[in-house]
């Protein structure tokens, strides 16, 4: 089956790095490899990935108050976080034989090049995956406006936000049992009914630049290459 995207920008959550359960190994080796395995699988039909990993199971820096470390200064550890999961990403691609380069907005020469855009294409147009590493590089951001930004910035076909819900429901779920999933729904559909897709900033920047959004379950087995081959799983926002 042809791909229906060319170039997609996954967006994954640090948290699912964790895996289940009650594990403090912020990096569960099973799931990281379980995501690497379904990126190579995508990137054996020509579709060139690009991927942004959260940091939110070694370090959120929104918790002031609790942590005592300002706003800004928490915010620059939680992009250094995502480093982290970026580099666990690229060992297990590179393992599995997936070529692949980080890219940092932070600049730390020793693991990662800079971020530049056009070098980062240029390394999607040669078939290698493309983590983005440290966020937008500004604090006071998120890694999903991270994702937003640059799949608008690489001209991505598609936002895929894995998730561990499989997709947009008109309700909370687990509190209202007659919440019903959305197979598409329209970005002044998710504002209207207070939707929560992504951070509002992030969210933004895809209404403004067209950029479709498709949340889905990222832990199903087969799910991202189903999803790449247009198959009807997850909510399209567009
Ligand atoms: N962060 C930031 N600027 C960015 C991206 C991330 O300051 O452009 C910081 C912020 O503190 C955030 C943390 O990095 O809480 C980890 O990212 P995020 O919470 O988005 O990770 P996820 O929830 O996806 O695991």
């Amino acid at each position: 089956m042809l791909p229906k995207y060319n170039r997609i920008l996954l967006k994954l959550s640090g948290e699912a790095f964790m895996g289940e359960g009650n594990s403090t190994n912020p990096f569960d080796p099973q799931i990281i490899e379980q995501y690497a395995t379904e990126i190579k699988a995508v990137t054996e039909l020509g579709v060139q990935v690009a991927l942004v990993i959260g940091g939110g199971n070694i370090y959120r820096g929104l918790n002031e108050k609790d942590s005592g470390i300002e706003r800004a200064h928490g915010d620059y550890m939680g992009m250094l976080a995502t480093m982290l999961n970026g580099m666990a990403m690229q060992a297990m691609l590179e393992r599995m034989d997936v070529h692949t380069r980080l890219q940092s907005a932070i600049k730390m020469e020793a693991v990662a090049e800079p971020y530049i855009r056009r070098k980062a294409m240029r390394h999607l147009e040669k078939g290698r995956v493309v983590i983005f590493g440290a966020g937008t590089g500004n604090p006071y951001f998120t890694t999903d406006t991270a994702g937003s930004l640059r799949a608008i910035e690489i001209k991505a076909d598609v936002i895929l936000k894995g998730t561990r819900v499989d997709g947009i429901y008109t309700a909370d779920p687990e509190k209202d049992p007659t919440a019903t999933k959305y197979d598409k729904v329209s970005y002044q559909e998710c504002l209207t009914n207070n939707l929560k897709i992504m951070d509002m900033t992030a969210f933004t920047l895809c209404m403004e630049n067209k950029m479709p959004i498709i949340v889905f379950d990222m832990n199903k087995v087969g799910n991202l290459i189903s999803v790449v081959e247009g198959k009807n799983v997850g909510t399209l926002v567009s």
